[in-house]
């Protein structure tokens, strides 16, 4: 009996000392995401994540084939061009350079009928063939790529990656924090990005990210110029007809409560479209 309550004290002991060590990591770790102003806790440095999609990104070419459709890759250079442009350019008047900083913006497309996208940490923007089928016009690319990018400019990745490093694997992963050891960082970046399991298939983002995502990929399409309407009924079609095969549809599932609060932000959005 003595025993067991030592153990449990120990093991409270320890308990709190993650706690309080992930505090202090909370404290010294916050940010804001940028026009939503939401606060985020981020434990990687974004030179960390640059590098780690730097690989990633290498070895995701390394096993694709790129496209030699000059149609899709002409949309998505020029909708992929048109958008971060515009999108740095605000972030620059604003002064909010930093966030920024360890993103180098580049478009791809890969030959596949995987019905898929997804951007990484570093800038890098993968489209595949498949998923150009469905966004054949350039809003509707503008629609999937507003999206991603803004998966990338509000740091979604290293939040998730600092939330599973606290509340998956807490001790361990703090120490890898803490101890900047990278073999550590990289299993939570592999966690979450889905990496060395099916390669370009990212794991679901939270409801969160993905709301905000839309919010501000609504918001990046206006900047550039491009009709954030047809967002809305992009995504009914997808809820209609999306199929559990199509990558980008099973990983941003477009139910009735994600449709409305599209609809919802869709006026924000507006207030972002340049004046003639
Ligand atoms: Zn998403």
């Amino acid at each position: 009996m003595k025993r067991k309550i030592f153990c449990k004290m120990r093991r409270d002991k320890t308990l709190s000392w993650i706690v309080a060590g992930a505090l202090l990591v909370a404290a010294v770790a916050c940010g804001k995401v940028m026009i939503t102003g939401r606060s985020q806790m981020l434990l990687f440095s974004q030179g960390e994540l640059t590098s780690l999609s730097n690989q990633a990104y290498t070895e995701i070419m390394s096993k694709s084939v790129p496209s030699n459709n000059s149609t899709h890759i002409k949309m998505v250079n020029k909708v992929g061009q048109d958008l971060t442009q515009a999108v740095d350019r605000y972030v620059k008047e604003k002064g909010w350079d930093k966030s920024l900083e360890g993103i180098t913006w580049k478009f791809d497309v890969i030959k596949s009928d995987q019905v898929n996208a997804f951007c990484l940490p570093n800038g890098n923007i993968v489209f595949y063939e498949g998923i150009m089928k469905i966004t054949n016009t350039p809003d509707l690319v503008a629609v999937v790529m507003g999206h991603e990018i803004a998966h990338a400019l509000a740091k979604h990745g290293n939040e998730r990656m600092s939330q599973e490093a606290l509340v998956g694997v807490a001790g361990q992963a703090l120490s890898a924090y803490l101890g900047s050891e990278s073999e550590k960082t990289q299993m939570l970046f592999g966690l979450a990005f889905g990496v060395g399991t099916q390669l370009g298939v990212l794991l679901p983002y939270s409801r969160k990210h993905e709301y905000e995502a839309d919010r501000l990929g609504l918001i990046i399409m206006a900047m550039a110029g491009y009709d954030i309407n047809v967002a809305p009924g992009f995504w009914e079609k997808m809820s209609a007809g999306g199929n559990s095969k199509m990558e980008f549809f099973s990983t941003h599932p477009s139910d009735a409560n994600r449709i409305a609060q599209i609809k919802r932000v869709l006026p924000e959005a507006a207030t972002y479209i340049p004046k003639k």
